[in-house]
Order: C-alpha cells, then structure tokens, then sequence
C-alpha cells in the first residue's frame, strides 16, 4: 500500500541504519545512508537479495560497491533520461553538421559560377584582343581543372552526406530504443510508473477535449510478503510477470496497463464508465484468483494468490491526484474488507 513509514517506524530505521554503517565501517555519506535505511527496513527485496549476496561473499563494502549498488537501485530513471540526453545532444551535432556541409556545397558552386564567369570574360577579352589560340587553349584547360575539381568535391561531399544520414538513422533507432526501455519496466515488460503519469496526463486531457468518461484502476497483489517469505523472491518475480501478463490480456488496446511499484500494478481505461471499469477489475481479480501457479519444470505446487483492486472515475478538470487517491482509497478498503475484492470510489 501507498502508505509512508510512521515516524517510530523511520526513527528506528534510521538507528538501524547508521549501527549496520558504523559496524561495517561504511561512511556515512546520503547515498550510502539510502542504501541501508531501505535495506533494514526491508522495503526493496531486490536491494535485499543483492546486499545479502555481498554479506555471504566477502561482506566488504567499498567506495567502488557502494556506488555500484547506489547506481543501480537508485540511478536508473535519472541515467536512462541522461541516455535519451546523450542520444538527443549528439543527433542535433550530426544535423548541424550536415547542415553546414551543404551550405559549404552551395558556396562552393557560387565560387564555381563566379569562376566560369571571370574565365568567360577574360575569354571574350582574350578573343577581342585577337591573342592568339595557345591562349585560348589555356582558358579551357582552366575550365576543365575547375570542373573536375567541383566534380571530385561533390563526389567527396555525396559520400560524407551519405554518411551523415546512415548515423542520422541510426541514432534515431537508438533514441527510439532508449525511449522506449526508459518507459518499460524491466521486469514485466509492461509500462512503468514513468510511463504511467504520462499516460494519465495524456488521457485526462482527451477525455477534456471529447467531454468522454475515463477510469482508473489500481490493483495490489494479496499478502504478497508471505508469498515471497513463503516461496523467496524469485518465485515472487515470477508471479509479478504473470500477473502483469494477465491483466495486459484481459485489456484492450485503447487501455494502459502499468506497474505502478513493488506489488501494485494499474490500469488507465479511456471510454469507459465507473460500472464497466469495475466489472472489467472483477474479471482481472477473478482470473487471477482461479490461476494455479506451479514450476512447469518441477511441477512444485505455489498455491493462488488474489488481487485487490480499488476502481475511480476521473473528474472533469479535478488535479491528477484526486484522482489517483480515490482509486488508492477504495484499494484501501478492498483490503479493510477483507481483500480479492474491487471496489468503487464513494461517489
Ligand atoms: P497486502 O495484502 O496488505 O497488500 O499485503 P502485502 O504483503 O502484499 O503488502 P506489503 O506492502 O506489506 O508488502 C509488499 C510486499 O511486496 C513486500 C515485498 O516482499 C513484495 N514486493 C514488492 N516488490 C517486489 C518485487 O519486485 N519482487 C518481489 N518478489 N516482491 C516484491
Ligand atoms: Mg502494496
Ligand atoms: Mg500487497
């Protein structure tokens, strides 16, 4: 649930937090603070799994560990933008630079008119002057020099532009992948909480401009902890893909499926009303509650787990939050009432 630590709960972290520092001789930097608060706590099961996995090697913490395990649990998002960053800055370098290589090209053929030019009038000088053929003969040897040099230059010219525009194309596939990996989570290859809010502003506006309904739902698996004390964590991931899986089935294309965070996944439904949202999380909470999860190679039993799904319908105009919050609310009392069960919004 979307609820934060108490304050004793976040005093005694935090204790817990600079004793484990102090007893490993971690400096006591904010990142590194960060780091071991989430892991007493034991809020992020993957930062657990990966911070036990030292502790059973060598158990050293170093400068170098630290900051790995700080890119990688906390750095992602802001890395992955830095990398569409990146992608952008260097497309906009290889653009002005193809731009400036075909006015370089237009210049140079005005430097080639304006040579023809001066040859031709020195030719009909030359002619009026009555100079003689050898003369004559050098102006056009000149002329041929000065095509076959613009000649050779936009040969050179056509293979650089060539060139610019394979790496053009290639970095935008490569801005295309990165974009696309940045709204992705990682796990269940559905959409991310990123992905999520930019869906939301996108649909809430929509559903402004065609005066249509919208719904939200938020869906939070069931005493998902035991599950992953019961089974570990692994086992756990595996349930979250199916899950994901699942609710992405039973949607349709119009609709945004997302994981929201940890065990809670979301859903945002364009034309839909209160009651058609509702009974479509009926269906998803139903289908998942009958799935029996087993290993398909070991054939190892892991029992059924539930959803609770809390269901909102957007105002026209209301702040995004309002929104969110009345779904989080009715998720809420889902759970109070005794949890596999959807329920509305208090309208
Ligand atoms: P409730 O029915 O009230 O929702 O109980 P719960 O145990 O599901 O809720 P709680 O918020 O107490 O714990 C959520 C658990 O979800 C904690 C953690 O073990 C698990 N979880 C969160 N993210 C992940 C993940 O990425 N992988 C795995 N395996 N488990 C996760
Ligand atoms: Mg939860
Ligand atoms: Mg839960």
């Amino acid at each position: 649930m979307l609820v934060a630590d108490t304050f004793a709960n976040a005093q005694e972290y935090s204790e817990q937090a600079i004793k484990v520092m102090k007893q490993r001789a971690i400096p006591s930097t904010p990142s590194n603070f960060t780091i071991w608060y989430d892991y007493v706590s034991g809020k992020n099961p993957h930062l657990t799994t990966a911070i036990n996995d030292i502790i059973s090697g060598d158990g050293l913490f170093s400068a170098e560990v630290s900051n790995e395990l700080y890119t990688n649990f906390y750095l992602t998002d802001k890395q992955q933008s830095e990398n569409i960053h990146e992608a952008g800055d260097k497309l906009q370098k290889t653009l002005k630079h193809v731009i400036e290589q075909i006015s370089e090209a237009g210049s140079d053929t005005e430097n080639y008119g304006e040579k023809i030019a001066s040859l031709a009038i020195d030719i009909s000088e030359t002619i009026s002057g009555q100079e003689g053929s050898t003369s004559l003969k050098d102006f056009v040897a000149e002329i041929v020099r000065e095509t076959a040099t613009i000649t050779e230059k936009n040969r050179a010219l056509q293979g650089q532009l060539q060139q610019s525009s394979n790496e053009i194309s290639s970095l935008q596939q490569n801005l295309e992948k990165v974009r696309t990996e940045s709204l992705t989570d990682a796990l269940t290859q559905i959409g991310n909480r990123k992905h999520f809010d930019n869906k939301l502003i996108e649909e809430t506006k929509s559903s402004i401009e065609e005066n249509s309904e919208l719904c939200l739902l938020l869906m939070d698996i069931d005493h998902f902890k035991k599950f992953n004390d019961t089974y570990g964590h692994r086992v756990g991931d595996e349930v979250l893909k199916v899950v994901a899986r699942m609710i992405k089935s039973a949607v349709k294309g119009q609709d945004t499926p997302a994981r929201y965070g940890g065990e809670e996944f979301t859903c945002i439904l364009p034309n839909t009303s209160l009651h058609d949202a509702a009974s479509l999380a009926d269906q998803i909470r139903e289908k998942i509650s009958k799935q029996v999860l087993k290993n398909k190679k070991t054939g190892q039993g892991f029992g059924r787990i539930t959803l609770s799904i809390g269901v909102s319908k957007y105002v026209r105009e209301e702040p995004l939050e309002g929104f969110v919050q009345r779904a989080d609310e009715a998720l809420y009392r889902a759970k109070d009432q005794g949890r596999n069960r959807v329920i509305k919004e208090i309208s």
